[in-house]
């Protein structure tokens, strides 16, 4: 059995890890499991399945890089098109702003 080279320490045995992306469960797939710190790694054959997963579902590229404007005092973060269409907002929504530490917003929705 190989190494962990994330901790050094533990040893790499087969099993199965449950993947997820932007909270949304794309099911199990197999992975080396570290039995000291409890890393896992997928092959690229399982890193594929999860990838198409992910585009099946819609998740894929939901994340991106977007620019915070200037509106008077305020800032305005704006909501990539895909990102709209998958949260289904439409404009007019309510919802709720807050800091999740210092680098991270939270926008909470219903
Ligand atoms: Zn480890």
């Amino acid at each position: 059995m190989a190494g962990c080279p994330a901790c050094g320490k533990g040893e790499l045995h087969r099993g199965k890890v449950r993947e997820q992306m932007f909270g949304v469960d794309l099911g199990e797939y197999p992975a080396e499991i570290c039995d000291s710190c409890g890393e896992s790694f997928v092959d690229q054959k399982a890193m594929r399945k999860i990838e198409a997963r992910a585009k099946e579902l819609g998740l894929w590229g939901l994340a991106k890089k977007v620019s915070i404007a200037k509106s008077g005092n305020s800032l305005v973060v704006r909501i990539p098109a895909e990102l709209a269409r998958f949260l289904k907002l439409k404009g007019g929504e309510d919802a709720l702003v807050r800091p999740e530490g210092r680098e991270k917003i939270v926008v909470e929705l219903g």
